[in-house]
């Protein structure tokens, strides 16, 4: 497990100073208009702590998938605007990246002022992590904060190659991010469950082999349970199955007995003819034992037992990670073995940690956000940060002496 002992904002001069900080304003859009600011009101503390100090603060994000081209609806107008009134001071956008504009703003820049630079994804150079674009990031400033853990897992120029150029320091999101999930992780406190959900079988599959290593306790669910399912040979039907790692999945199952660890997976299922279309439509399930699934129906949320078994287990946990939901929780008549576990996490003494994505958003649509620990910013670099990879964006701050 990668520990990481960074410096921070607290730990540098930053006063006078001009500091690029990386944020991840990549905040959902409908005609043009912020749906939820919750990630600019989670970048403040950091910004506010930078501008009381009397530094210069430059900010910058990605948003959306412009792929390098000048995208009007991924302007970072709006979030210039919301930032503005949130801070209740002027945060002007520049209109380029590292241009002419970006830089005389910058150059113009006072202290307790702070300013945008516009979309970094306009650029080409911005993902793959081209040295002249973070050189061109590094000059506009003296110091380098990087605050967006839900891109902390990719290596681009304003995520990681920046930090080759200037001294670079962890803000108070990630910070709390390596804070509470490297303790957790590195030393928990045992029982130590782990839930896994959700579709992305693939991606997910290749965390349960370091889990193994460190948990008491794996528990299994969504779209990723069938695999598991098949590799003990039990019929599937037409539920979500990666027929690729069925032999992985067999090779995960025996692992963990060697290892003493107990793999949970559903011992009933929810079940329905065909994938709801559209996802919230009404649909007829019904709930088999999870051994019988019949040829032509697929699982699509774990059944009341399984919720029940999975609620048990975390409940008696000192310590839970969880990512993922448990079926489609997006159709209400799918969402209540997603809505058991969240409560399950909510009412648990241990220190719980929910990664990202759907499982973040469902706890706090469910309204248990305040019962968790920790809900981590970033699904994939969470994810990352669980299979014991090095997360690049950390990687490439500045270590405390
Ligand atoms: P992920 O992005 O991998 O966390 O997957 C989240 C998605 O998994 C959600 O949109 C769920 O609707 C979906 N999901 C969960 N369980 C199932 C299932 N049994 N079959 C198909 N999709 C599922």
């Amino acid at each position: 497990m990668a520990m990481y002992n960074k410096k921070s904002i607290e730990d540098v001069e930053v006063a006078g100073k001009k500091v690029l900080v990386r944020c991840d304003f990549n905040v959902p859009m409908k005609d043009g208009v912020i749906t939820s600011d919750k990630r600019i009101v989670e970048a403040l503390p950091t910004i506010k702590y930078l501008l009381s100090k009397g530094a210069k603060v430059i900010l910058c994000s990605h948003m959306g998938k412009p792929k390098g081209q000048v995208v009007e609806k991924y302007s970072l107008a709006p979030v210039a605007a919301r930032l503005s009134e949130l801070l209740g001071i002027n945060v002007a956008l520049a209109a380029d990246t590292t241009g002419e504009d970006a830089k005389a703003k910058a150059a113009a820049l006072k202290e307790g002022e702070a300013m945008l630079l516009e979309n970094v994804r306009f650029d080409i150079r911005e993902e793959k992590n081209d040295p002249t674009m973070a050189k061109e990031l590094a000059d506009l400033a003296e110091l380098y904060v990087n605050d967006a853990f839900g891109t902390a897992h990719r290596a681009h120029a304003s995520t990681a190659g920046v930090a080759d150029y200037l001294p670079a320091v962890c803000g108070y999101l990630i910070g709390k991010e390596i804070g509470i999930m490297g303790k957790a992780l590195s030393n928990p406190e045992r029982p130590f469950v782990a839930i896994l959900g959700g579709a992305k079988v693939k991606d997910k599959l290749s965390v349960i082999n370091n889990l193994l290593t460190k948990v008491d306790t794996l528990i299994i669910g969504g779209g990723m349970a069938y695999t598991f399912l098949a590799a003990q040979g039990k019929g599937t039907g037409t539920s979500l199955l990666d027929e690729s790692k069925i032999d992985y999945c067999r090779e995960m199952l025996e692992k963990a007995e060697a290892q003493g660890v107990k793999i949970l997976l559903p011992v009933d299922t929810v079940v329905a003819k065909e994938f709801p279309d559209p996802i919230d439509a009404e649909i007829e399930t019904t709930t088999v034992c999870s051994c019988c699934i019949p040829e032509d129906m697929m699982g699509l949320d774990i059944g009341e037992k399984t919720a029940a078994l999975y609620a048990e287990a975390a409940k008696n946990a000192k310590t839970v990670v969880w990512n993922g939901p448990m079926g489609v929780f997006e159709n209400p008549t799918l969402a209540k073995g997603t809505i058991a576990v969240a409560q399950a996490l909510a009412d648990s003494e241990a220190t719980t940690i929910v990664g990202g994505g759907d499982s973040a958003a469902a706890c706090e649509q469910l309204g248990f956000a305040s019962e968790i620990t920790h809900i981590s910013t970033g699904g994939g670099a969470s994810l990352e940060f669980l299979e014991g990879l090095e997360l690049p964006g950390i990687a490439c701050l500045n270590d405390k002496e």
